[in-house]
Order: C-alpha cells, then sequence, then structure tokens
C-alpha cells in the first residue's frame, strides 16, 4: 500500500508541476505521524499526517480523502514555502492549498467533487453570521472560524476567480504569480495588484473590494455554472418505487383492510387492471379502488374512499417533501 501511497503523492506533485511549470522540490517525504488522529502539515520538503489518515483498508472514499489530503498538503510546497505569506493573511497559504486540492481532486475524480465540496463549503460559512465574519484579507489568527474562514472562503473566493477567467486563465495566473514571486513574501494587495496587471478581462478591483476586503455573502449559483450538477430528477414508475421501498406505504392490501373487504380478492382485482392503469384508461388510486368494490358487489361510502386516497397522496407527499433542496 505504501507504494499507491507515494505513487498519489507522485501523480499530485507532477500535476502541480506541470500547472505551474516549476518544481519546487527534488526530494519530498510523507511521513506518518505517530497520533492517530487532528492536523496535517507540510514543514517543506516533508507532509506529516496522522496515522489514521491511512486506514488499514482503503476503499474508494479514503483514497479520495487521502488524495484531498495530499493534495493540499503538497501544494503548500507552492503556497507557503515558494510564494510565503504572513500567518495574519493565511488564506494566501491555506485557502489557496485547499482550492489546489479540489483542483487536484476535479483532476483525478472529475468535476462532480469539486462540486459537492464547493457546496459543502457555502453550507458552512452559511452557518457562521456575517456579522462573526472577518474580512477574508483580514482574518486575525485567533478569530474564533479562522481556520474554516481561511480555507474554505478562500477556496470559493479563487473558485469565483476561475469562473471570471476561465480555468486555463487561472492556472496560467497562478504560475505567472509563482514565478514572479518566488521566494518573496506575498500579501492580498501584492495579489490584488498582480492581477490588475495580468487582468483585464474583469474589474479587478471590484473583485477585490467584494469578495477580499468586505465581508460578501456567497450563494450556491456563485458557484453553479461551468460544472454539471443534477438540477432535476425525473420519476418514472414513482408510485412503483414508493410501493416498493417505503413499508408504511398504504397499498391495495392496506385499503381493503381499512373499507373491510377482502383484501386478498382485492389484491387480485386490482393487478388485474394493471394495464388499465398504467395507459390512464382508470385514472388513479380512488378510481382503481371504487372499480374493485364495485366487482367485489360491496358498498362503502364515498368518502371512505375519499379519505383513503388522500393518505395515499400524503405517502407520496412525503417522500417529495424529502427531496434534497439544491435539486
Ligand atoms: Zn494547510
Amino acid at each position: 500500500m505504501a507504494k499507491s501511497i507515494l505513487n498519489h503523492a507522485e501523480k499530485i506533485l507532477e500535476r502541480l508541476c506541470s500547472w505551474f511549470s516549476s518544481n519546487p522540490v527534488e526530494d519530498f517525504y510523507l511521513v506518518q505521524l505517530k497520533r492517530t488522529t487532528f492536523g496535517q502539515y507540510a514543514p517543506f520538503p516533508l507532509v506529516a499526517f496522522p496515522r489514521d489518515d491511512i486506514a488499514k483498508e482503503m476503499d474508494g472514499e479514503k483514497w479520495q480523502q487521502l488524495c484531498g489530503m495530499l493534495g493540499h498538503e503538497i501544494a503548500h510546497f507552492c503556497f507557503g514555502a515558494v510564494l510565503e505569506s504572513s500567518p495574519q493573511v493565511q488564506w494566501l497559504s491555506e485557502g489557496f492549498a485547499q482550492y489546489m486540492s479540489l483542483l487536484i481532486l476535479e483532476e483525478f475524480y472529475g468535476t462532480y467533487i469539486l462540486k459537492t465540496k464547493l457546496y459543502d463549503y457555502i453550507e458552512s460559512l452559511q452557518k457562521v453570521e456575517q456579522s462573526e465574519q472577518a474580512p477574508l484579507c483580514n482574518i486575525p489568527i485567533d478569530h474564533p472560524h479562522q481556520p474554516m474562514l481561511v480555507r474554505r472562503k478562500g477556496a470559493l473566493v479563487l473558485h469565483m476567480l476561475r469562473q471570471e477567467i476561465g480555468k486555463d486563465g487561472f492556472l496560467s495566473l497562478l504560475k505567472a504569480l509563482i514565478n514572479r514571486y518566488q521566494g518573496e513574501l506575498i500579501t492580498t494587495e501584492t495579489f490584488n495588484r498582480f492581477c490588475e496587471d495580468k487582468l483585464d478581462v474583469i474589474d479587478v478591483s471590484g473583485f477585490f473590494e467584494c469578495y477580499m476586503m468586505a465581508i460578501q455573502p456567497y450563494g450556491w449559483d456563485h458557484v453553479a455554472e461551468e460544472v454539471p450538477f443534477v438540477k432535476a430528477v425525473m420519476f418514472d414508475l414513482f408510485e412503483t418505487l414508493i410501493s416498493e421501498f417505503d413499508i408504511e406505504y398504504p397499498g391495495i392490501e392496506e385499503a381493503g383492510k381499512a373499507l373491510c373487504i377482502d383484501g386478498d380478492a382485492s389484491k387480485q382485482i386490482y393487478r388485474s387492471f394493471q394495464i388499465d392503469r398504467y395507459t390512464g384508461k382508470i385514472g388513479g388510486f380512488a378510481a382503481a379502488i371504487r372499480r374493485v368494490v364495485e366487482i367485489l358487489g360491496e358498498h362503502v361510502p364515498p368518502e371512505k374512499i375519499r379519505l383513503l386516497y388522500q393518505e395515499h397522496r400524503q405517502a407520496f407527499a412525503e417522500h417529495l417533501s424529502n427531496i434534497d433542496p439544491r435539486i
């Protein structure tokens, strides 16, 4: 397993090197720490991480997590070691490393994972009142939400910049930034001026004022472009899906019991006009029940059937109300 972990790390570094046309290290080392959990870091040229980041049994999800972690930490070789920044503006190291890890995940696992992570970031940001946040360019290290804000808000802002200038434009911008400032300490102001020099297609000062100097809320729409995501679900045979999997679902047998008519016979009759139901010749559950009652020669008050029909609709409505609000 150690070999394939090293392989992953190598591929990540290779990808970063190809994006930025520079190789920050000749050799680097992965250090699995004795402690089991909490915190990874990248004291150049090491990547240190707790023991449990590598599980005994690595499944697909664990590989993905490990890849994200390595992506973040290896990106620190560029954003933290090559481009230095002050601890007071950690978004320049943590935010960049975090977004790089998302780009790595996107590269290796597809755009869906990037989209899902960004959505999670928006959700976690929305949990912090705007009055408790701070502008990205100035989040004190002792700010209660500093670790989350510098990483997640930083990654979101960088993603928005990428949306403005396209992925290739964004990677070229970072490549030029690294080439220009390697070995130097950069600030948000440096990055702002550099973007103003390089980008004439967008209103750079407006972008920086809005998202870095001020506290701007982020909505799903801001990150929803470009990357495909589930926007709608069409249900075919929805009733079948519910009746197969929802054990609470009131089907024909329950209807028979509720109406005090023969359950087994009702079921058989109900099934016998399956094609008529599917092709719309018998319109809906209430009409089907009325036919069953009629064939059995029973007498059932119409309001009882109406009530049953309402319960039946309610069972569907509950499933529809549980659909992810993003869809
Ligand atoms: Zn970090």
